[in-house]
């Protein structure tokens, strides 16, 4: 906070300035008497309020009343008594001091004001700059044109001083400009005076005292000893030089100086408010600084240095926006390392990494230091290059070849090799992101066809179509964690709430394509997991809005069959904090016909999460091993709900799962209710947990907040 306090120090030295004028009044007052007396008479009061009110307004308060005293006792001794004296002299005192006082008053109020809008403008500078400069250069502006000063200063702090850094002043015919080591003012364009910083004893300046002190520090330009910017102060004439270091992290990182032409008048208010102006430039500094250093850690990979994905999309954008402008062509190469897994595999991850790195400098190395140069994600890099196509094969041969010199690890040579995937600028694709796919895309066939470097060509497009490209797609998105979990609720008609949200996958092709092809290669594992992981995630998120709420997820016969999966979750749900009845496992019939399947699922049921029989009816297990099972919900497919207005016989089946599962002490859950008529039929057959279109669709995660907040009311609001 900004306080003001008293502490008229300089004034003594004001009132010395005006101790001569005073005087000169006095001597005229006195000389004029007679014949102002003469001609007006016994007005003295009037004379008195009519010299005193200027010389006390000259001298402020104290020196007014002294001045004021002062007067009562020439008139006394010039013939003015008794009554006469007593008005006089407690005029002269009262109307001195008032004007004294009047003018400090004002002009502290106009202190004030200049303070107020000075703090205020840095204050909004501190909260909105992007970046050091800005913030600097805003300060500096501040202090000249709210803060009245003469100049202002921003010092970079180095070894041994300050360099400068930023700078103001506010009159116009002088420029300060900085010339290796030195400074040089000009007045009207001609050199006024040098300063040689590197011999400056910055002892004897106000930056380097307040570096000295800690704080805030007044000079007078004119009264410190050997003040060794003493030149400067009558060159730009100014008088007292305020400075205060900037602090950033407990550390001064700089240092801020201004300037005023007279003697500080308010000299404890003043450096108040130049310290509060320096402590808001020191925290503000700090923050940009940090957020930095989050933004470069955000788009460089942490472990080659090299720009991450994200970065290299952004910086393509701007390096594509520059080369159309200059007609420039640019290429991409996409690398992929072969057989990096196997090295990953057989000789550790401290061995990946560092041969990632080494495959980090080779790139470097074989590009210029203008090319953008990024790993992508595990062992895939790209390098975003000027050059048209045979520049491209060139560069791509180049980098091959690099690559294919022995990498030393642990004593041991390794021999990499990459596959380059090459598109053109513009011929091929306008923007990073597509010039990345389609680099990708060449890549994929240099390596399926083991050409090492291929260029990008429409069939390839044509093949992303196909299911190799799917199925090399689906690779990269489960390693690049594309794949994200949309949530669709189950809920309880007869109280509205939530029974659980069941994670559905979510990629750029349907399910029904993607679930299957990963199954069929393998993948279904890997993705089940990724999408456990996401809904425990996603659960404890949710936890604030709803303390009681439980999430879904689908695991396939394959990942239930997995030695050790029991544990596995275990270990899931303990690392996000949640107790095992908030997680549904939601198993086909299938997975029953596999005895470590149906082993995995009562250890699952022993750790007390609960489980759901998706799609019941469509499989083929049987009824007494289902009952020998304890789980807790049946799930009834959409596609005997969507027939029950229609067909009688679905109509019994439907019922008769009903009876099933009350029988076997679980509840059903009708999926896929869609219109009134459904819910209406199967509320009649007791059927109370649903779960459909008519309620909510797999929603997104941004979205379940929101919808969970709505859903009872609505649900409320709706015809049965
Ligand atoms: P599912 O487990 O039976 O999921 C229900 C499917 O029905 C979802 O399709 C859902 O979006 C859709 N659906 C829900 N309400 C309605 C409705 O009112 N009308 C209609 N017409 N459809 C509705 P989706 O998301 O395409 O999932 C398809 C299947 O893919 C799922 O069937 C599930 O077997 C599988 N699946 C999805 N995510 C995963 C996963 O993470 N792991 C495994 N293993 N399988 C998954
Ligand atoms: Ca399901
Ligand atoms: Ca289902």
């Amino acid at each position: 906070m900004l306080k003001f306090g008293k502490m008229p120090a300089a004034r003594r030295c004001r009132s010395r300035r005006l101790l001569p004028a005073a005087l000169a009044l006095l001597a005229a007052f006195l000389l004029l008497r007679p014949v102002l007396k003469a001609n007006l008479g016994d007005v003295h009061l009037v004379l008195a309020v009519f010299w005193l009110a200027p010389l006390g307004w000259l001298l402020g308060t104290w020196g007014g009343l002294a001045m004021g005293a002062a007067m009562a006792l020439p008139l006394y001794l010039t013939g003015y008594r008794g009554a006469d004296l007593a008005t006089l002299a407690f005029g002269a005192v009262a109307v001195g001091g008032a004007s004294g006082w009047i003018r400090h008053r004002t002009d502290l109020y106009r202190f004030r004001e200049r303070a107020l809008r000075f703090l205020g403008k840095v204050g909004l500078l501190a909260a909105q700059a992007r970046t050091a400069g800005e913030l600097l250069e805003g300060a500096a502006q501040a202090a000249v044109t709210e803060g009245g000063y003469l100049l202002a200063m921003i010092w970079d702090r180095v070894p041994g001083g300050f360099r400068p850094r930023v700078w103001r002043i506010a009159d116009p015919r002088f420029a300060i400009e900085e010339d290796g080591n030195r400074l040089v003012i000009r007045r009207d364009g001609h050199p006024a005076l040098t300063l040689d910083l590197e011999v400056l004893d910055w002892s004897k300046t106000a930056a380097g005292q307040a570096l000295d002190h800690q704080k805030a520090v007044i000079t007078d330009a004119r009264r410190m000893r050997n003040y060794a910017f003493g030149a400067a102060a009558r060159v730009l004439g100014y008088r007292t030089a305020i400075a205060v270091p900037i602090a950033a992290r407990d550390e001064v990182v700089g240092a801020l100086a201004v300037t005023h032409p007279e003697p500080a008048r308010f000299a404890g208010e003043e450096a108040e408010l130049v310290r509060e102006v320096g402590a808001l430039l020191g925290s503000a500094l700090e923050r940009l600084e940090l957020r930095e250093r989050l933004r470069s850690q955000a788009i460089t990979d942490a472990l080659t240095g090299l720009l991450n994905r994200r970065g290299f999309l952004e910086w393509g954008q701007a390096t594509l926006r520059s080369a159309r402008e200059r007609g420039r062509p640019m290429a991409l190469l996409y690398l992929d390392l072969d057989r990096f897994k196997e090295v990953n595999d057989t000789r550790g991850h401290a061995a990946g990494d560092r041969l990632l790195l080494a495959v980090a400098q080779r790139l470097a190395q074989t590009t210029r230091s203008r090319d953008l140069l990024a790993r992508l994600g595990g062992d895939e890099f790209a390098a975003l290059i000027e050059a048209d196509r045979d520049g491209a094969i060139a560069a791509a041969k180049r980098v091959r070849k690099a690559l294919a010199q022995p990498v030393l690890l642990n004593g041991e040579t390794v021999q990499v090799s990459a596959s380059v995937g090459v598109a053109l600028f513009p011929t091929d694709a306008e923007n990073v992101e597509e010039l990345l796919r389609k680099g990708d895309l060449a890549m994929y066939r240099a390596k399926q066809e083991r050409l090492g470097i291929a260029l990008f060509n429409p069939q390839d497009d044509r093949a992303l179509k196909g299911r190799v490209a799917l199925e090399h797609g689906l690779r990269k998105a489960l390693a690049d964690g594309a794949i994200r979990a949309y949530f669709q609720p189950v809920v309880d008609l007869e109280n509205g709430r939530v029974v659980y949200l069941e994670a559905l996958a979510r990629w750029q092709a349907p399910p029904s394509s993607f679930i299957p092809l990963a199954e069929e290669i393998g993948l279904i594992a890997d993705l089940d997991r990724h999408v456990l992981e996401l809904a425990l995630a996603q659960l404890r998120a949710l936890s604030a809005t709803d303390p009681a709420l439980a999430v879904g997820v689908n695991l396939s016969p394959r990942t239930l069959n997995l030695e050790g999966l029991p544990a596995r979750i275990e270990d899931l749900l303990r690392k996000h904090g949640l107790p095992p009845e908030r997680l549904v496992i939601e198993i086909t019939e299938a997975a029953l016909l596999s005895p470590r399947g149906e082993q995995n699922l009562r250890e699952l049921h022993n750790l007390g999460t609960r489980l759901a029989i998706d799609d019941f009816g469509t499989g083929y297990a049987s009824l007494e091993r289902l009952a020998d099972l304890a789980f807790d919900y049946l799930k009834v497919p959409r596609t005997f709900i969507r027939e029950l207005p229609s067909s009688r016989t679905r109509a019994a089946v439907v019922a008769g799962i009903g009876h099933l599962a009350r029988h076997l002490g679980v509840r059903g859950i009708a999926e896929g209710v869609e219109s009134t008529e459904e819910e209406k039929q199967l509320l009649k057959m007791g059927y109370t947990l649903a779960q459909g279109y008519r309620y909510a669709p797999a929603m997104p995660p941004e979205e379940l907040e929101g919808w969970l907040a709505r859903f009872p009311e609505r649900l409320k609001r709706s015809p049965p």
